[in-house]
């Protein structure tokens, strides 16, 4: 394991804001997974695994090492007349994995295309976009826990998936993700119920779209709507589409009819948190080099040369504001260091 000191963290998270770490290590194999807890157990450094950094927020510098998860590889496990089994690097680009995957014809992730991060971070909020999670694809996860100091294979009923969430968010840090297994299908049933991809298919005549159409469409919704990570900085969503009671959501419904929501049970309701912050007035609105992007509010960009401090700041700003007029607590879904 080789170690770099006082590190600037700038080029390793989608921020890109200026704070640094004291130590700074690749991982390119397990056993360096091991190594570098125990370096650093020894040395009674906090330590911090982190992918590609699309969905971390550094508000001061790391004291401890940062440990970039590198670990590659695509092995097929097994294979059957309707389906396969993959085991993935945690450092593969997850992007890249599903374009192999539509490539080959083998579905299920498609509607994630263009997520940014690794393999290995897309379990940790249980990534979803276009009304996909990536839990309905994993098969098992490969870890190191670092409170029983094993390895371990937890199955997907074991990883506790829900709503941009996992057991792995639950209880940060504690598992070291390797490897995830995914089970793939071949002919699978496409997912175009999200009124953006039903509305691109249909303004290209596609009336019966396959995997790539698919993939396709959500690349080209994305790239119109979501800002380019290289060019402004952002985490993508940087709150969670609050969860709130079906009594809660009929009192707002009365009083603002076009808010966005979505019925998730008999009982609750799903809010576009993205309505309810352009609702507040923040679409748009740029405060120093940090703002609300212009054209999907639930993203906070950074324009330039901004601390991840001010970041947070605006952030806090937009939680206030938005429960002052709708008394929703917006929660953040980037994980803030
Ligand atoms: P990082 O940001 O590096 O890490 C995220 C968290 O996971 C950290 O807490 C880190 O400690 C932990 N972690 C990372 N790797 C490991 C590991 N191997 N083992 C243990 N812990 C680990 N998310 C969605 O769900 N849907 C979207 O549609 C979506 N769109 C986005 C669009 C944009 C433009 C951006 C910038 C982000 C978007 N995101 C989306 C958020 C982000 O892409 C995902 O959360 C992604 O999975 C993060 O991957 P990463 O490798 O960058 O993780
Ligand atoms: P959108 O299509 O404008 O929709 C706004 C919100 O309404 C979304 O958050 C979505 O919830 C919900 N929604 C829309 N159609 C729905 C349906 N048919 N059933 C249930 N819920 C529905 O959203 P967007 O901002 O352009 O994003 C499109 C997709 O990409 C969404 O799934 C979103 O989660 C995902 N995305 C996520 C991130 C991130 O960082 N987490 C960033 C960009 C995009 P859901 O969010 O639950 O789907």
């Amino acid at each position: 394991m080789t170690t770099e000191q006082n590190i600037s963290l700038k080029p390793f998270h989608f921020f890109a804001s200026e704070e640094k770490c004291n130590f700074f290590t690749r991982i390119q194999n397990t056993s360096q997974v091991h190594e570098s807890i125990k370096w650093c157990n020894e040395n009674k450094y906090p330590i911090l695994f982190i992918g590609s950094g699309s969905n971390v927020l550094f508000t001061q510098n790391f004291v401890g090492l940062i440990a970039k998860m590198e670990i590659m590889g695509i092995k097929k496990l097994n294979e059957t007349a309707s389906s396969l089994i993959l085991e993935v690097g945690a450092g593969e680009n997850w992007h890249h994995f599903v374009s192999y995957c539509v490539q080959k014809g083998w579905g299920g992730l498609e509607n994630l295309s263009l997520i940014p991060g690794t393999v290995g971070a897309s379990p940790i909020q249980n990534i979803g976009a276009y009304g996909v999670e990536v839990q309905e694809c994993i098969q098992s996860i490969n870890a190191y826990d670092t409170l029983n100091n094993t390895w371990i294979t937890l199955p997907n009923k074991d990883c506790a998936f829900g709503y941009r969430t996992s057991l792995f968010k639950q209880v940060p840090n504690r598992y070291i993700i390797t490897h995830v297994e995914f089970i793939l299908h071949k002919q699978p049933k496409l997912r175009t119920d999200y009124g953006a991809i039903r509305d691109v298919l249909h303004d290209k005549g596609i009336k019966n779209p396959s995997l790539e159409n698919v993939a396709a469409a959500v690349v080209e919704i994305r790239t119109n709507k979501l800002p380019d990570p290289k060019k402004l900085g952002n985490a993508g969503s940087f709150f969670k589409n609050p969860i709130i009671s079906k009594d809660q959501f009929e009192v707002l419904d009365k009083n603002f009819p076009t808010m966005v929501a979505y019925p998730i049970s008999n009982f609750e309701y799903k809010i576009a948190a993205g309505w309810l912050i352009e609702a507040a007035g923040w679409k748009g609105i740029r405060k120093g080099n940090v703002g609300c992007y212009e054209k999907q509010a639930l993203v906070i960009v950074s324009y330039g040369i901004v601390s991840g401090k001010e970041i947070f700041d605006f952030s806090e700003e937009i939680i206030h504001s938005v429960y002052e007029k709708f008394k929703v607590t917006l929660e953040r879904e980037v994980n803030v260091y």
